[in-house]
This record gives structure tokens, C-alpha cells and sequence, in this order.
């Protein structure tokens, strides 16, 4: 009896706890744009800061293309044993509606980590564009017309999103050209190669604040601390041109949830590091809260942002294959 005992205690105590040493080498965080652009930056800051608590280095990686499809299918498909995992924003929501042949079902292909950030999109040009105030900028687009180009970083981007809802808004259209993402956007837009576009803040405090690109509005309810002088859409007179860009982190589907749960608790410290809140509020973006960190803050936002986006994006009748 006492033997028996011995050897089920024994037995206990050698099962091996599933993921207890994970993680035992570097993990890679796909970004889904070029770097130098909003993920990329929001996913940086974001690695570094998880890394601190999971004891490994979390690597990004720049899967750019196809608003952000082409490395959210690398994710979908990668073995989900935890090292492999994703930054992507509304993007992942709006997807479903605009390409026909997605590869990868949002809501299926992955597990919820959690939320990361939500920033305003501010509406930008190069430096030497004619106008000065946003009711300049109305006008001249709508003399222009499609003689204007306009900057995005792919279908369903956020830039994407928010020209569209800028032009639909105003009724005037402006000649769309698709970069890999906001990192490559900027640099021409500071080089004058391109006319507009409409990105995140999180990209954006630091080449307006150098007056190396001219800003005309910011699409939150209220202006950011560190762009004061930029108006809101609001203020601007259209108060329905309106935009708040939220990233997650994903998995592939099938991570064990043991791994689920290690990663979405280093994602809840991280929105809780010092460096990382010192950064975030420099370019205006709002860390989640520990409510929002979490698998199923992520799926119900996920799922809400389908909903909202899906009718939106059929009538305005843009898709891609
Ligand atoms: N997130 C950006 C966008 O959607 C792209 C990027 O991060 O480069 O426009």
C-alpha cells in the first residue's frame, strides 16, 4: 500500500506540466507591413516589452503585402506551438468583406491573444502642398480631383479605410497607389514623391512635429496631447470623418492554451512597462488595460468589428481576389 502510493505520488509529480518551458527560444512576431510604418512600431515596442516577462527574445518579422493578408496567411499556417504569432489591427476585421478568396477565416484560423493599442489616424500631406487649413484642403481636393494622389498601404489598411471614408464623406475622388505599408508612404511623402495620405499617429507625431509633412486633422473625439495644434475632425467640420485604429496579437489555431495563456499574460505586463507607456503616449497611442489584454476581449472585438465593417465595405464596393 505504502509502495503504491509512493509510486503514484512519484507518478504525479514527474507529468510534465504541457508549455511549462515555453518559451526555450526565440519567437517571431510576424508584422503584416513594411517596417518603418504603425504595426511595425506598435509591434516593436510590444515585443521588447514581452520579451522582459517570457524570458526570450520575441523577433519581428516583415511578412508586407496585400493589406497585411499575405503575412496574416503566413501566421494562419504556421505550426501553432507558440513561436510563431502575429501583430495586425482592423485590418484582420475588414478583410473577410474585401477579398473574395481569403485564404484564412479570421475568426477561425486563430487564437486571441489580446488587444494591444487604439490610435486616432491624422490626415497629412507633404510639406509643400498648396493648402494650409483642412476647409483648404477640402477645396483643393475637390477642384483637383483625382490629379491628387493619395497613399495607402494596401486594401484594407488603415490608410486605406480612412481614405475611403475621407473621400466618401467629402464625395470626391483622389487617384489611390498601394504601398506595402505606412514606412515606405512616409519617406516619399517627406521626399514630395506623393500628395496625401491618411495615417496613424503613432507614425505620424514625430514628422509633423518636424514639420517634415503638413497635418490637417486628427479623427478622435479630442485633439492628442502631443499634436495640439492639430485640429479634430470634429472642429474641422466633419464630425463623422471619424477613425480609432485597435492592433491584437494572434496565434495560429491550435497553440495549447497553456502557451495562449503565457503569451496574453506577458502581453498584460507589457501594457504595463514603463518604456512602453513612456512611447506610447509620444505618439498618441492608448495602451489596452489588462481587461482588454485578454483571448476574449480580442475575439469579441474581432467579431463586433466584422459585423460593423462588412456592410461599409459592400457599399462602397471595392474588392480584390
Ligand atoms: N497599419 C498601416 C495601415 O494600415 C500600415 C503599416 O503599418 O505600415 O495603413
Amino acid at each position: 500500500m505504502k509502495l503504491a502510493l509512493t509510486i503514484a505520488a512519484l507518478a504525479v509529480s514527474v507529468t510534465p506540466v504541457f508549455g511549462a518551458d515555453y518559451p526555450d527560444r526565440n519567437i517571431f512576431m510576424v508584422v503584416p507591413y513594411a517596417a518603418g510604418g504603425p504595426t511595425d512600431t506598435i509591434a516593436r515596442l510590444t515585443a521588447d516589452a514581452m520579451s522582459k516577462s517570457l524570458g526570450q527574445q520575441i523577433v519581428v518579422e516583415n511578412v508586407a503585402g496585400a493589406g497585411g493578408t499575405i503575412g496574416a496567411r503566413r501566421v494562419a499556417d504556421a505550426d501553432p506551438d507558440g513561436y510563431t504569432i502575429l501583430v495586425h489591427h482592423i485590418g484582420m476585421a475588414t478583410a473577410p468583406a474585401l477579398y473574395r478568396q481569403l485564404p484564412y477565416k479570421p475568426l477561425e484560423a486563430f487564437e486571441p491573444i489580446g488587444l494591444v493599442s487604439d490610435a486616432p489616424m491624422t490626415v497629412i500631406s507633404r510639406a509643400d502642398l498648396g493648402p494650409e487649413s483642412f476647409e483648404d484642403l477640402l477645396a483643393f481636393i475637390k477642384q483637383k480631383g483625382t490629379n491628387v494622389t493619395y497613399a495607402h498601404a494596401g486594401l484594407g489598411a488603415a490608410s486605406h479605410l480612412c481614405g475611403t471614408l475621407f473621400m466618401s464623406t467629402i464625395g470626391t475622388q483622389m487617384t489611390t497607389v498601394p504601398y506595402k505599408g505606412n514606412g515606405p508612404i512616409m519617406t516619399d511623402l517627406i521626399g514630395k514623391q506623393i500628395d496625401m495620405t491618411c495615417d496613424q499617429a503613432t507614425n505620424t507625431v514625430g514628422p509633423i512635429t518636424q514639420n517634415q509633412v503638413k497635418a490637417y486633422a486628427i479623427t478622435s473625439d479630442e485633439r492628442a496631447e502631443t499634436l495640439p495644434d492639430v485640429r479634430t475632425t470634429t472642429e474641422a467640420g466633419l464630425p463623422t470623418f471619424k477613425l480609432g485604429v485597435w492592433h491584437g496579437v494572434y496565434a495560429p489555431k491550435g497553440t495549447p492554451k497553456e502557451i495562449v495563456d503565457k503569451l496574453s499574460s506577458a502581453l498584460r505586463s507589457a501594457m504595463e512597462d514603463a518604456t512602453l507607456n513612456e512611447r506610447f503616449a509620444q505618439i498618441a497611442t492608448i495602451p489596452a488595460t489588462k481587461e482588454q489584454a485578454t483571448p476574449d476581449a480580442l475575439h469579441t472585438k474581432l467579431d463586433s468589428e466584422i459585423k460593423r465593417w462588412d456592410p461599409i465595405i459592400k457599399a462602397a464596393g471595392e474588392f480584390a481576389d
